[in-house]
C-alpha cells in the first residue's frame, strides 16, 4: 500500500505525462486484428483474452514540440516478452520470435526514447506482448517524460518491488536448507523438516515470480506451479500440526497420497482444460485446510509466551491473507498494478519462526548448562561417596588380610618343616596337598597386597640400567621347573645382532615381576609346545619383549577383560588351581608405573603373545643373580626373632635352625630390649646377632622402632646388624612408612625359599 502511494506521489511530482487510453487487439500488431478501446491498467478482459496468448496495445502521446533531450517511456507492469515501436521505429524487442521462451511476470521497464523519435503532434506507440501461463496478464499505465528526471524514481521502484523480494526469497530458500540439514541431524524433530520444506518451496516459487522469462515449455511451467502449491499446502499442514502437537501419524499418509494424486493428476491433465477443473477442486480444499491449520497454530502460540504468540499469529495469518490476496490478484478483481504479497510475507514469517527457534535454542542451552552444573555437583558428590567407600574397602582389606597373613605364614613354614620330616607315604601325600592349598592361599594374599600397594601409590619406581639377560635368568630360575613339569620348552631369544648384555632403563624388581607373571601364565595356559620370550628392536631407542605361547589362546572379546581384577576366562566356578585372576591386573598396573603398556594378540586354539616395550640403555651395569643354596645355608649365623604370634614364632625359629642358624626368640620388642644389655655383655663378639627378624606390628614398640633402636645400640659397640621386618600390613599409610624407612621389608605370607633368599641376600650385603 505504502509502495503504491509512494509511486503515485512520485509520478505526480515529475513533469511527465501519463497515458491511460489505449486499444487492445488479439495477436501481433503486424496482424492488424480488431482493436477494442481499453483504459490502462488493463488485464486482458476485453476480447476475453487469457494467458498464454499474444496481444497488441496501441496508444498515442501528444507532444507540443519535438523534445531536444532524451525522453523515456516508463511502464511499471509489462510482460517480459514484448516489442515496442514508436512512430514506426522499433525501440526494444524481447523474446517475441518463437514461443519457446515465455514471460513469467509483468515487470517494470523504462524504455529510452532518443531525441528525434518523438515528434510534435501525435506519436504512435505499438506494444506487442506475449504472456506466459498462470500469471496476471496486461499492462499498467505508461508515463512519458525526460529520462534524466525519471531514472532515479524508476530504479528505487524496481529495487523495492523486484530486486528486494527476489533476493530475500532466494536467501530464505537457502537458509531453509539449513533447517533441512538440522532435521537430518535430528530426525525426530520433524517440525524442522516441515518448516524447512515449506520455506524452500514457497520462497523459491516466490523468487520465480520475478523472473522475466523462462525457457521451459509452457505446460511444464504450469504443472510445476500447480505441484508446488500442492506441496506447499502439505508442508503447511504438517508444520502447523506438529507445531500444535497434533498427532500426525494418522493423517500424514493420507495427506501424502492426496498431494501425490494432485501432482500426478495435474501431469496427466497437462495441456488440457481438465487442469483448470483440477485447480477448481484443489484450491478450495487447500484454502480450507489452510484455515484449520492457521487456527490450530494461533491457538497453540497463545498458550506459550507473548513474543511467540505475536509472531506465530502474525506469520500464519499474514501468509493466509497474502496467499488469498495473490489468488485474487490472478482474477479480474485486482488490477495488474497491484503487487504479489507472499514474496514480502514469506521472509517475515521465516524471520519470526527463526527468532522463535533461536529463543528455544538459547533456553535449551541455558537449561543444559544448569543441568550440567547440577550433574557435575552430583558426580562430585558420588565421587566423594565412592572415595569414602573405597577407603573403607581398603581398610577392610588391610585388616582382613593382615589377620589372615599371620596364620598363613605360620602354616606355610610349618608345612615346609613337615615336608622335611621323614613320614609315611600317605602322610606325605596329605602334606603335599596341604602345601599346595597353602601356596594358593599365599598367592592370593600376596596378590591382594601387591594390588593394594600399587593402588596406594606405595610402590616406588627406581629406574636404572638393567641387563635383560639377568632378568631373564631370574625368570628362568623361577619358571623352568613349571615348564619342565608340563614338558614345555622355555626359550629366551635376543635379536640376531645384539649381545646377551642388552640393557634397558627400567626398575629391575618391577620388570622381573611383570615378565615372571606373563611367563607363568604362558606356561599355565599351554598344554604342549613351548613358551618363547623374544626380544625385538623397536626403532632405535626401544626394545619390545614378547612372550609367545602355543596355548589355548584368548577370544577377542576377552582380551581386554583379562586385565580386570579376578577375571578369568571360563573359570566361573573359581577353581583356584587355575590361578586367582590377579596376575594381569598387577602386570598392567606395574607396567603403567613403568610408563609402559602391556598388549596382547591372541588366537583361540593357536596361542597368545603378550608384549611390553622398554627404553634401551647402552651401559651394562647390572650383575647376574647368583643363586646358591648349600645344605645348611645359615650355618654359623645368629638370628634373633621377635614375633608375637607364638605359632609363627616357633615355625620361624625351627625353620632357621633347620638351615643351621643359632636362634633366639622373643614375643615382643620390649622383652628383647630389657635383655639387650645383659645379652651383649654376656655373649662373646662372635655370638652377637647377625640378623634380626622382627614382625612389624608388635605389642608395645613396633618392629621398625625396635630395629632402629637395636641398630643404633649395636653401632655404638661397633657391631653392624641387618634386620628383616616381616609385615602383613596392607594399609597404604603403614606400607608407605615402612618403605620410607629404608629397612628391608618382606610381606607376609612367604614361602621358606623366599625367606632364605632374602636372608642370604642380606648376608651377602653385610659381607660386601
Ligand atoms: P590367573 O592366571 O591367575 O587366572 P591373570 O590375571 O594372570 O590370572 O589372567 C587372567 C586370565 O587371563 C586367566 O584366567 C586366563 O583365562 C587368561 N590368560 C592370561 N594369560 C593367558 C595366556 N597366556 N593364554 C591364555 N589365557 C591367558
Amino acid at each position: 500500500m505504502l509502495l503504491v502511494l509512494w509511486a503515485v506521489g512520485a509520478a505526480w511530482a515529475s513533469p511527465s505525462m501519463v497515458v491511460t487510453n489505449a486499444t487492445l487487439a488479439k495477436g501481433l500488431c503486424s496482424e492488424h486484428q480488431k482493436e477494442i478501446p481499453v483504459t490502462l491498467p488493463d488485464d486482458w478482459k476485453a476480447h476475453n483474452l487469457k494467458p498464454p496468448a499474444v496481444a497488441c496495445y496501441r496508444a498515442k502521446i501528444f507532444m507540443a514540440h519535438s523534445p531536444t533531450i532524451a525522453w523515456a517511456l516508463r511502464i511499471d507492469r509489462l510482460p517480459g516478452n514484448h516489442r515496442i515501436t514508436v512512430n514506426g521505429i522499433q525501440l526494444t524487442t524481447r523474446h517475441m520470435e518463437g514461443a519457446d521462451v515465455t514471460s513469467m511476470a509483468t515487470l517494470p521497464y523504462l524504455i529510452e526514447l532518443p531525441v528525434n523519435v518523438l515528434l510534435a503532434g501525435d506519436n504512435d506507440i505499438e506494444i506487442d506482448v506475449r504472456m506466459g501461463p498462470f500469471r496476471k496478464p496486461g499492462i499498467s499505465p505508461m508515463t512519458a517524460g525526460p529520462i534524466a528526471l525519471m531514472r532515479a524514481d524508476f530504479d528505487t521502484w524496481t529495487s523495492l518491488t523486484v530486486d528486494l523480494p527476489k533476493t530475500l526469497n532466494w536467501m530464505v530458500a537457502g537458509m531453509a536448507l539449513f533447517l533441512l540439514l538440522a532435521w537430518r541431524a535430528r530426525p525426530s524433530d520433524k517440525v524442522f523438516a516441515y518448516f524447512g520444506g515449506l520455506m524452500v518451496v514457497m520462497s523459491s516459487r516466490n523468487a520465480f515470480y520475478f523472473l522475466e522469462t523462462i525457457g521451459w515449455p509452457i505446460p511444464i511451467v504450469d504443472w510445476l506451479f500447480f505441484s508446488s502449491h500442492a506441496v506447499t499446502s502439505f508442508y503447511l499442514v504438517a508444520f502447523g500440526m506438529s507445531y500444535a502437537n497434533v498427532d500426525l501419524s494418522r493423517i500424514i499418509n493420507p495427506l501424502r497420497v492426496l498431494v501425490v494424486a494432485f501432482i500426478l493428476g495435474s501431469f496427466a491433465a497437462l495441456d488440457t482444460p481438465h487442469l483448470n477443473t483440477l485447480r477448481l477442486i484443489a484450491y478450495p480444499i487447500m484454502m480450507i485446510g489452510g484455515i484449520v491449520v492457521v487456527i490450530k497454530v494461533v491457538q497453540t502460540a497463545w498458550k506459550r509466551d507473548w513474543v511467540e504468540a505475536v509472531f506465530m499469529t502474525a506469520g500464519p495469518v499474514g501468509t493466509y491473507i497474502s496467499v488469498a490476496h495473490d489468488y485474487l490478484f490472478l482474477t479480474p478483481y485486482l488490477d495488474v498494478t497491484d503487487l504479489y504479497w507472499t514474496p514480502y510475507c514469506t521472509p517475515v514469517i521465516f524471520l519470526g519462526y527463526a527468532l522463535t527457534l533461536m529463543r528455544k535454542f538459547v533456553d535449551t542451552m541455558n537449561l543444559s548448562e544448569r543441568m550440567n552444573i547440577t550433574l557435575e555437583e552430583r558426580v562430585a558428590e558420588r565421587t566423594r561417596a565412592l572415595e569414602v567407600a573405597n577407603q573403607s574397602k581398603t581398610r577392610f582389606l588391610a585388616s582382613a588380610s593382615h589377620d589372615l597373613r599371620q596364620p598363613t605364614a605360620a602354616i606355610g613354614l610349618l608345612v615346609s618343616l613337615l615336608r622335611q620330616q621323614k613320614v609315611a607315604p600317605e602322610v606325605k601325600e596329605l602334606t603335599d596337598m596341604l602345601d599346595e592349598a597353602v601356596a594358593s592361599m599365599e598367592s592370593l594374599l600376596v596378590g591382594l597386597l601387591d594390588i593394594s600397594r600399587l593402588d596406594a601409590g606405595a610402590v616406588q619406581v627406581q629406574f636404572q640400567p638393567v641387563c635383560l639377560n639377568d632378568v631373564f635368568h631370574a625368570v628362568r630360575v623361577h619358571e623352568k621347573s613349571a615348564a619342565d613339569a608340563k614338558g614345555l620348552q622355555l626359550r629366551f631369544r635376543f635379536p640376531a645382532n645384539a649381545g646377551p648384555h642388552l640393557t634397558v632403563l627400567t626398575d629391575p624388581v618391577l620388570i622381573h615381576g611383570v615378565l615372571r607373571n606373563l611367563v607363568a601364565n604362558a606356561i599355565r595356559y599351554t598344554k604342549q609346545g613351548g613358551v618363547l620370550v623374544a626380544v625385538r628392536r623397536h626403532g632405535k631407542r626401544r626394545l619390545r619383549i614378547e612372550i609367545w605361547d602355543t596355548g589355548i589362546g584368548i577370544a577377542p572379546d576377552q582380551q581386554e577383560r583379562i586385565f580386570d581384577e579376578f577375571y578369568q576366562v571360563g573359570n566361573s566356578a573359581r577353581d583356584r588351581s587355575r590361578g586367582i585372576g590377579l596376575g594381569l591386573a598387577i602386570v598392567r598396573r606395574t607396567a603403567s608405573l613403568l610408563g609402559e603398556q602391556v598388549t596382547v594378540k591372541s588366537r583361540v586354539g593357536r596361542g597368545s603373545c603378550f608384549s611390553i616395550e622398554l627404553p634401551l640403555n647402552h651401559v651394562n651395569t647390572s650383575k647376574p643373580v647368583a643363586p646358591s643354596s648349600p645344605q645348611h645355608p645359615m650355618a654359623g649365623r645368629n638370628a634373633w626373632i621377635v614375633e608375637d604370634d607364638p605359632i609363627l614364632r616357633r615355625a620361624l625359629g625351627e625353620m632357621l635352625q633347620s638351615w643351621g642358624a643359632q636362634v633366639r626368640t622373643w614375643p615382643d620388642g620390649e622383652a628383647l630390649l630389657d635383655e639387650l644389655p645383659q645379652l651383649l655383655a654376656a655373649t662373646s663378639r662372635t655370638q652377637r646377632p647377625d640378623i634380626l627378624i622382627t614382625d612389624y606390628r608388635l605389642p608395645g614398640i613396633n618392629g621398625l622402632q625396635l630395629s632402629q633402636t637395636i641398630q643404633a645400640y649395636l653401632r655404638e659397640s661397633g657391631v653392624s646388624l641387618y634386620t628383616l621386618i616381616i609385615s602383613g600390613d596392607t594399609d597404604p599409610a603403614e606400607i608407605a612408612r615402612l618403605n620410607a624407612s629404608g629397612q628391608v621389608v618382606m610381606a607376609k605370607p612367604f614361602r621358606s625359599e623366599r625367606l632364605l633368599e632374602q636372608l642370604l641376600a642380606l648376608h651377602q650385603a653385610k659381607a660386601a
